[in-house]
Order: C-alpha cells, then structure tokens, then sequence
C-alpha cells in the first residue's frame, strides 16, 4: 500500500501532524523510535502551554497520543527510520522494519542531548552521570548534585532537583544564562541552588560511582573541586536527522522553506530538529498542523 503521509517522531510536533493529517482523511502511518510523546514524557512540569497551567510532560503527551487515536491515527513504535528514497510523486521510507511507500513525508524527529564531552562523562553514565533529571533525580534523595549548563533545560530541570537534593550547583561557562527571565528568577530564588559562573567541567571523578566534579574556571583557568553524588548534563540538543537527505544547516537542524516545506518536494519537516528561534512544545504543535496541511495541498497538486 502507499500512505499519503508518514511521520517520523511521535512528540508534540509529529502527533499534531497526525491530528490534522487524520481530519482531513489522508491514510497516515506515525512512525517512534522509542515511546509515543517524545521528550515531554521525561519532561516533569510544564507551564507554558496555553491552557495547561501547570501539567506533567507525560500527561499532556498522553493527551496528545489519545487526541491523535481518536482520529484513527496508525502508529508504529521501536521502529527505526534510517533513509528515505525520493522516487518523485513517491517516497520510500527505509525503517529497521521493513521499507514503507508513501506520498508524502513529515520529519518531527526531534532531538537527542548533547554530550559534554569530559574526561569521565561516558565511565560514570548510569553512575552518577545523568541527561534526565525526571528519570534519575529520585536516587539523589537527600544528595548533593552538579547541573551543567545556562539554558531552560539545565535550569528548569535543576529546579527539579531541588525537590529530591539537598544542594544543587549549576555550572556554566558564562556569567549570564541563557533560559527564559521566569527560570531564571525562580532559580536564583531557590535556597537550595548554588551557581558556579564562568566554569567547565574538568573531569568527573569517583571509584565506582561519581565522588566529584573537577571544576575549571574559564577566566582565571583555576581548579577547584566540588564533592557531588551526580552529574546532570544539559548543554544542547543534537538533531535526529542523520536519516534525512535533505538541506541543513551546520549543526544538522533541517532547514525549512514557506510551510514547512524542505529542500524536497514531498518532504516536511516540523518541530526541535528543524532550524528555529525557539523550540516549544507550542511552537512544535504548529509546525505539526502546517505540515500536515501542507502535505494535503502538496497530495492535491499530484
Ligand atoms: P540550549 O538552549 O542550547 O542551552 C545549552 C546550554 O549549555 C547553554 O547555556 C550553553 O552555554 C551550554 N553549553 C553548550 N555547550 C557546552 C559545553 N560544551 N560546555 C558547557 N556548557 C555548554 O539547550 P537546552 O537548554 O537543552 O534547550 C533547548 C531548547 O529547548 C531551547 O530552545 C529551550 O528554550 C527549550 N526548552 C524550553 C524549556 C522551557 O521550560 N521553556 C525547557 C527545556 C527546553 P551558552 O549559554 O554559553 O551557549
């Protein structure tokens, strides 16, 4: 059979697109590498999406996957996309599973955290060293942890912490942060927040388990050390594009064209790995239904 629209990435951005692909009756396939409702799901309070004021990252994915069931979206989890084939009026997507035939396609594949890149980092994951303050923070009850980084991630999710360790210190490498002014404020309010400005992690040290974080500070090239249970790492996303034959900037986010359109024809692209301003589970909902209405017009004109 040949799909009108297969989506890779079942977040905010790829379920929104099933939403509106499904109500305007085109047959579409949701393809997930993992579970359904992407990042949100480790995501453990959010509160800036219009008319949730305060929701977990998993209910409102929840939220989102039945919405999309309702309008008889197929979807297909643990199924990796690993190219895509741009035969014309046809795309195969190439998957772990099997190759699927399809009119159109949406990359709502979102994005993987970056790696820090520091002596100890890959020794101690799973040890102490953590990309997921929602899965591990509750083994760091009454504990002491480093946060790295000065974005919404690393601030939001330090604030996190805070319910379940008795200290966190948020290391970044400036003397300025990048999250939004409402973290920000709410973090520099909480008693149990340190920061550590203008600093890089050296090395993280332990025996079996992570004991400390060496500390650099980037001005005055001083070492210093900070006795910690673990190590949380925020410092970026790496897009999920890698399967993706289309333009891209230089860090791999796909570029897009006037509704959400790619470098190819029948290809669209809508979320965290496309070359944005702002990555929101807002702004990836409407990226979603642009998409979606942009792959119906796109099947019209066939
Ligand atoms: P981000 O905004 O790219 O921030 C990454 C942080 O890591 C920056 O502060 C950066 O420092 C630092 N960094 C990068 N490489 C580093 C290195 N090698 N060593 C030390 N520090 C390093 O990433 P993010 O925080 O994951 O956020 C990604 C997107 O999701 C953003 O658009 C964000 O707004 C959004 N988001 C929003 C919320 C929310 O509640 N609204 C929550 C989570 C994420 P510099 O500042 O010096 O570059």
């Amino acid at each position: 059979m040949v799909y009108d629209v297969v989506i890779i990435g079942g977040g905010p951005a790829g379920l929104t697109a099933g939403i509106y692909a499904r109500r305007a009756m085109l047959q579409t396939l949701l393809l997930e590498r993992m579970g359904i409702g992407g990042q949100i799901i480790v995501t453990d309070l959010v509160e800036n999406f219009p008319g949730f004021p305060e929701i977990s990252g998993a209910d409102l994915a929840a939220k989102f996957e039945q919405h999309a069931l309702k309008f008889g979206l197929e979807t297909k989890n643990m199924v990796d996309v690993t190219g895509i084939e741009d035969k014309g009026k046809t795309k195969i997507v190439k998957t772990t599973d099997g190759d699927i035939e399809t009119k159109t396609v949406i990359i709502a594949s979102g994005t993987t955290p970056k790696k820090l890149g520091a002596k100890g980092e890959l020794q101690f994951t799973g040890k102490g060293v953590s990309y997921c303050a929602t899965c591990d923070g509750f083994f760091f009850r009454d504990k002491t942890v480093v946060v790295v980084g000065g974005g919404d991630s690393a601030i939001t999710e330090a604030i996190y912490l805070t319910k379940m360790a008795k200290k966190v210190y948020i290391v970044h490498r400036r003397d300025k942060l990048r999250a939004e002014k409402i973290n920000q404020e709410h973090a520099f309010a909480n008693p149990k927040i340190s920061f550590v400005w203008d600093s890089v992690i050296e090395e993280i040290v332990g025996k079996q388990v992570v004991e400390k974080a060496i500390i650099r500070n980037v001005k005055t090239k001083e070492l210093s050390e900070i006795k910690t249970d673990g190590v949380f790492i925020y410092v970026g996303l790496i897009p999920n594009t890698g399967f993706a034959d289309v333009e891209k900037d230089e860090g791999g986010f796909i570029v897009p064209y006037p509704g959400q359109a790619t470098s190819v024809k029948g290809i669209f692209v809508a979320g965290d790995c496309r070359v944005t301003p702002l990555r929101q589970i807002t702004t990836a909902v409407g990226d979603g239904a642009i998409a979606a209405v942009s792959a119906e017009r796109y099947i019209e004109g066939l």
